[in-house]
């Protein structure tokens, strides 16, 4: 008889905290560029996104930022009929 995921059962151990970054606090972060950005940070920009040239945090916040603006290449969802 075959052992099922080879005995591991129960609860999987919990991933790692993953902090949303819309809970950033940094000074900036998320804001549209405005020409220069602050150490540490990096601009975000994704041709043919509606998503405008932005600011972000290097690492976890860029990140979100790179996706969301990918996203944002998307066309609009029509409206419900
Ligand atoms: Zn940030």
């Amino acid at each position: 008889m075959t052992n099922w995921n080879q005995g591991l059962t129960g609860q999987s151990k919990p991933g790692r905290t993953v902090q949303p970054p819309g809970g950033c606090t940094a000074d900036r972060c998320g804001h549209e560029y405005t020409g220069r950005a602050p150490n540490g940070m990096t601009r975000v920009r994704v041709d043919g996104s509606r998503e405008p040239e932005r600011t972000y945090c290097k690492g976890w916040c860029a990140a979100y930022g790179q996706a969301l603006a990918e996203i944002r290449t998307l066309p609009e969802p029509e409206a419900a009929q």
